[in-house]
């Protein structure tokens, strides 16, 4: 192909800047018939004769393409019919008739770019022929393929740039929601929006507006003059449908209005500055209008309808990190009160737990005082009885050794109560100075079953034992820990109705692989305990019966004691490291579910 510099010179001045994306051929320059045939024809000759290898030579006139031929066309339609000399002559118009079945005719109203497809689709023999551009009233122009391929790579450039805007956009956009859903501070953030706002969008000043109930409040502002104290501004909205922020809550997408002063529902607030144009944005969260950005230009009609789209799209993101920080502060508002009521919980707490203490403490006191001053006249009179029990003069009458058996009795039982009031206070303070040895457990428990063999005989109660002599040795206090096996086994015969059965197994469990335990269970089929009381029975003084049923008779039905016997067990138990509790389906004195102790206790070395 041939370009002489004139056409060069006037492809770049080619204008384009006109197109539109939907430009069609009706905006290309295009060139008209009229050309000289002098210069023309002489163009075309030229350059076939200097260089006898080209396909083809595009014509230029006066620093216009006015067309091209393939030299195929030339020869065949041109040469062999007139000669070049008869040819060279010849008007423009009637060389393009000579070639006529090879234009390209092309509708006015094409676009550009399917044009432009189109001629490069052409077999490339006819890549040089003329495109006609046809207009609707019949006329014809040359179009030049040079103009159309350049309007169609600026179109390119075009969607291009309008692409890359887009992505940039995107993305500067993903930046400024991620900056403004990063800031969680509610007393921050508008501003920071209306800092962000300013790199998408200029404007001249700008408000972010929250709806507190029936008024808009100004939480952020640019562009204002210190004199006007905007945030103190309230401004209201009105019940009606013209009130602009009513406007946009109705239809969840940005006004724009090109100038204030010819909208007649314009509510010019009083100290402001009058804007012309105004462009106003609904901030949706959670599917409610929470506010609006508010933005405004001196001159008039100056928002475009893409400053209006950047705004919106802006905006969802506003709204979104603006939800975001009202519920954060929510939150830390809650946090903040929760934590006052943990605190003034804590503090009441704390002081009950101070006065329980106390109370526990004035307690133990009173049972160590008082148990120490009851045990010394006890043990006189313990003394004094025993005296008179053996005293041969009083054994002769039956009535009076009668009296006599029921005042030691009574004494010893006394004695008992007394002696756990001490066991107790001492578990209270740490104090129980166990003496430790190895011992083994049947040698603790039989000997306190051979005890209770007239109260059970009398109670119709069956106690056996499983081999508890087979077990291993643990390492105890003697003294302590019958004791805890006493109130255990008193506790069995007490709350099991007569007829009923206690039995007393063993065995060794390994709670994890290094430790070994001796595990004591006391099962009796007696009246069971509530799962509610389970814990609370080894409080000191806690029973779970009527006080009305407490009788002194110790191997008695239901005869209650004064509460301490399980306080002491799990005292002892624990001072030796080891655990018990109580499993029992329930309280039922008809079914009699039962309950079972149990008693861990770790092996000696
Ligand atoms: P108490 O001197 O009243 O027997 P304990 O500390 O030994 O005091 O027991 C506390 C309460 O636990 C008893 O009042 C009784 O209600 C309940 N209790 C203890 N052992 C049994 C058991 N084997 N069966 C049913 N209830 C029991």
């Amino acid at each position: 192909m041939i370009a002489t510099s004139s056409l060069l010179s006037s492809s770049r001045l080619t204008d384009l800047s006109h197109l539109t994306l939907s430009s069609t051929l009706a905006e290309l320059p295009t060139h008209s018939f009229q050309v000289s045939p002098e210069t023309a024809g002489h163009v075309v000759a030229t350059q076939f004769e200097k260089q006898p290898v080209l396909p083809g030579v595009i014509i230029v006139e006066n620093s216009r393409v006015v067309g091209a031929f393939s030299r195929r066309k030339f020869l065949e339609q041109v040469s062999q019919t007139y000669g070049v000399a008869v040819y060279l002559k010849r008007p423009i118009y009637v060389m393009l008739r000579m070639v006529a079945p090879e234009y390209l005719v092309l509708s006015s109203s094409c676009p550009i770019h399917t044009a432009a497809e189109i001629a490069l689709k052409r077999p490339s023999s006819y890549a040089y022929e003329p495109i006609i551009v046809e207009f609707p009233e019949k006329t014809f122009r040359l179009l030049d393929i040079y103009i159309l391929l350049l309007a169609q790579s600026h179109l390119l450039t075009l969607l291009y740039q309008l692409e890359q805007n887009r992505r940039q956009f995107a993305e500067s956009l993903q930046k400024i929601g991620q900056t403004l859903s990063s800031s969680l501070d509610l007393s921050e953030l508008p501003k920071r929006i209306l800092e962000e706002l300013d790199k998408v969008v200029s404007y001249e000043r700008g408000a972010v507006l929250l709806q507190k109930g029936d008024h808009l409040e100004i939480v952020a502002d640019c562009g204002f003059s210190e004199e006007v104290d905007i945030r103190n501004l309230q401004i209201p909205i009105r019940d009606r449908k013209d009130d602009l922020f009513q406007r946009l809550v109705e239809a969840r997408r940005p006004i724009r209005i090109g100038d204030v002063t010819a909208e007649w529902s314009w509510q010019q607030i009083d100290g402001l500055p009058l804007d012309r144009s105004w462009l106003g944005v609904p901030l949706v969260a959670q599917d409610r209008v929470i506010g609006m950005i508010s933005l405004t230009r001196r001159k008039a009609y100056s928002f475009s309808s893409s400053d209006e789209s950047l705004v919106s799209a802006f905006a969802s993101q506003a709204a979104v990190a603006l939800e975001n920080a009202r519920l954060y502060d929510h939150i830390i508002s809650f946090n903040d009160q929760l934590e006052q009521m943990v605190n003034q919980r804590t503090e009441e707490l704390n002081n009950a737990y101070h006065i329980l203490e106390k109370l526990n403490q004035t307690k133990s006191d009173f049972i160590q005082v008082s148990g120490h001053e009851l045990r010394t006249p006890l043990t006189v009179i313990k003394g004094y009885a025993q005296l008179l029990n053996v005293n041969p003069l009083i054994r002769e009458d039956p009535n009076t050794a009668e009296m006599l058996e029921g005042i030691v009795s009574g004494v010893d039982r006394l004695y008992q109560i007394v002696n756990s009031m001490l066991d107790v206070t001492k578990i209270d303070s740490d104090s129980l100075d166990a003496q430790i040895e190895k011992l083994s457990l049947a040698d603790i428990i039989l000997p306190i079953c051979g005890k209770f063999e007239t109260a059970l005989k009398e109670r119709r109660l069956a106690l056996t034992t499983s081999d508890l002599s087979r077990l291993p040795s643990v390492r105890g206090d003697p003294d302590l820990l019958t004791k805890a096996f006493y109130a255990l086994i008193v506790n069995a015969i007490k709350y099991t109705p007569d007829g009923g059965s206690i039995a007393i197994e063993g065995q060794v469990v390994s709670p994890t692989e290094e430790s070994f335990q001796v595990e004591i269970v006391v099962k009796d089929t007696g009246i069971g305990i509530d799962p509610a009381q389970q814990k609370l029975i080894f409080e000191k003084f806690y029973q779970t019966g009527k006080l009305a049923f407490h009788s002194s008779g110790h191997t008695k039905f239901k005869g209650g004691g004064p509460g301490l016997g399980l306080a002491i067990a799990r005292g002892i138990i624990q001072a030796h490291d080891g655990e018990i509790w109580v499993e029992s389906a329930g309280y039922d004195e008809e079914n009699c579910p039962g309950s079972s102790f149990f008693v861990r206790l770790p092996v000696s070395d």
